[in-house]
């Protein structure tokens, strides 16, 4: 299959996506040799320009050191261009005329990334369908955020994909799925008799999945304020995070089989109501320096007097054996005090306590970014000639275990798995059509009823509000843990 021709085709290659993310990862893969010998690619999109010019588009995306400047050159010697509009069956049969040209035996595997707004999807993937997919190779089709803005739009979505495609032609990306941290989640838990036996309710008080912005939406306002944060992040990048923490183990590593258990622990959870939820949106802060000064609704491209949040906290239930009476806090926001994505796993208080009320909760952080790290905050006695007590760490700190060791990007090992033909880290559609279930009553509602976010300062750690909600909910913050860097 990897002597076959592959020809990977970029729909929308004067986008945005197209030149930050997609050709400075297809040519990290291609200077790594990690891509099959006889691989080509192919860019469309209605505006006229050469490949010169795409390349000069992308040239400050793709980070190309000196002693690269060679096979740089031989990248760009693979590329083509084809321009065309979205609409019209002619230019696809044009588009795969010159697929075709690099296909004589009509082996070739053909891949199509669709960079592209929402609004040209049905007629790009109908015509793919039609005029372009491989002879006797494969063809599969990626696809990118947003699958629709609710269950119903998510369904028309889907049901148009699976008239067209197969399920294993289609691969959804959640980029989420492809950070090192994420992916380990399965080996943490299920490598490790330490975790596995204690990962439930029994054991385990509450457990939080945060993702913080230090920034906001430095004037693409716009084209957030149709989404807001939790479908933006909340719908798909925490509750992916989410069903690796909570699931079942799997029958097997096979895709197939832990998708099944993401789609089932999903099927748990109830629809979340405005009771769970902290919905915030952020303010100038007048002492601030820059973009700080500026609130949400001063972009420009942020429609008049919009409600839309920009923070917001869910404290969901998974109702099934393991997780019964634990409360997963979803938080997730922009133009908050640091950038950050985690999970913490906050274990209940001593039973039987005989110190005297000074144990500290322990906690297992697992740190997405930045700076992969996984830390379990501990008791300990206190060194020396006392028998006080104090919190501590076990730690892994990557940079410091695995010194030298490149981690690829999120999008590095997801393209590579496309080649592969590995859905492991993709979304499947009924994982899709369970989570918007599980957010579109309450997506509905805030905009039915024009819910007021509560407003937070650029800059903090969002909505005191938030901090009650998470202290309500069986997460309770100390304090009282002080991190000494100094010992690296
Ligand atoms: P984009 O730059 O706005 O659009 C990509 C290309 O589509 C444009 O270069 C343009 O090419 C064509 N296009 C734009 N608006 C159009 C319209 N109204 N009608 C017809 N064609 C239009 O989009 P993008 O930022 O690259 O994003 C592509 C997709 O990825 C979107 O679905 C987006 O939601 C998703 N996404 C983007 C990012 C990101 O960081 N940018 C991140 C995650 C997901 P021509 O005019 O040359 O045809
Ligand atoms: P911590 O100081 O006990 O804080 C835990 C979390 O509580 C914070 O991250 C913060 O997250 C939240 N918080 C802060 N103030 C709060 C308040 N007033 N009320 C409620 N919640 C509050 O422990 P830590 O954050 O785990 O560790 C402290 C520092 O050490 C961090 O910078 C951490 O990265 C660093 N550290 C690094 C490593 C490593 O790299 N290996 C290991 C250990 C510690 P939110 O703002 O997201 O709510």
């Amino acid at each position: 299959d990897s002597q076959n021709p592959h020809l990977f085709t970029v729909m929308g290659a004067s986008g945005d996506l197209a030149k930050k993310k997609i050709y400075p990862t297809l040519w990290w893969l291609y200077r790594d040799g990690l891509l099959p010998p006889n691989t080509t690619f192919f860019g469309y999109a209605r505006t006229k320009m050469t490949v010169n010019e795409l390349r000069e588009r992308c040239d400050p995306h793709m980070k190309v050191k000196n002693e690269e400047k060679e096979r740089y050159e031989l990248f760009w010697k693979i590329n083509y261009y084809v321009a065309g509009s979205y609409t019209e069956r002619r230019d696809f049969e044009l588009l795969n005329k010159e697929l075709s040209n690099f296909d004589n035996l009509s082996r070739a595997n053909r891949l199509f990334y669709l960079a592209l707004p929402p609004s040209v999807f049905d007629t790009v993937t109908v015509h793919i369908r039609n005029t372009c997919m491989a002879n006797k190779g494969w063809t599969r089709v990626i696809v990118e955020k947003p699958f629709g803005k609710d269950s119903a739009s998510s369904k028309v979505l889907s049901d148009h994909l699976s008239s067209l495609f197969a399920e294993d032609q289609l691969y959804r990306i959640d980029h989420y799925l492809g950070k090192e941290m994420v992916q380990n989640l399965m080996t943490i838990r299920f490598g490790n008799q330490l975790f596995n036996p204690t990962w439930n309710r029994q054991n385990i008080a509450s457990i939080m999945i945060t993702f913080k912005e230090p920034f906001g939406t430095q004037g693409r306002g716009g084209y957030f304020d149709e989404f807001g944060i939790i479908r933006d992040v909340m719908q798909n990048h925490l509750l992916q995070i989410l069903s690796l923490v909570a699931m079942e183990k799997p029958a097997s590593v096979h895709p197939d089989d832990i998708r099944n258990e993401k789609v089932k622990v999903l099927k748990c959870i109830q629809p979340i109501t405005l009771n769970d939820v902290v919905l915030g949106q952020y303010i100038g802060n007048p002492e601030g320096e820059g973009d700080e000064k500026f609130g949400y609704l001063d972009d420009k491209t942020v429609p008049e007097g919009s409600n839309t949040p920009t923070f917001a906290m869910a404290v969901m239930r998974i109702n099934n054996e393991r997780w019964d009476g634990v409360n997963f806090i979803l938080k997730c926001g922009k133009a908050l005090n640091e950038r950050k994505a985690e999970v913490r796993i906050q274990y209940h208080d001593v039973a039987g306590d005989i110190f005297g009320g000074k144990t500290k909760r322990n906690e297992l952080v697992i740190r997405v970014q930045p700076g992969e790290a996984l830390y379990i905050k501990m008791m300990t006695k206190t060194p020396g000639i006392t028998f006080d007590m104090e919190e501590t760490e076990l730690d892994l700190t990557y940079q410091h275990r695995y010194q030298g060791v490149v981690l690829p990007d999120a999008y590095e090992r997801l393209i590579l798995d496309v080649f592969c033909g590995s859905q492991m880290h993709f979304v499947r559609s009924d994982e899709l059509s369970e989570a918007w279930r599980i957010f579109t009553p309450l997506l509905h509602t805030i905009e039915r009823e024009k819910i007021e976010p509560i407003k937070y300062v650029y800059g903090s750690r969002g909505p005191i509000e938030a901090d009650n909600k998470s202290d309500a909910a069986n997460f309770k913050f100390y304090g009282s843990y002080k991190w000494h860097k100094s010992h690296f």
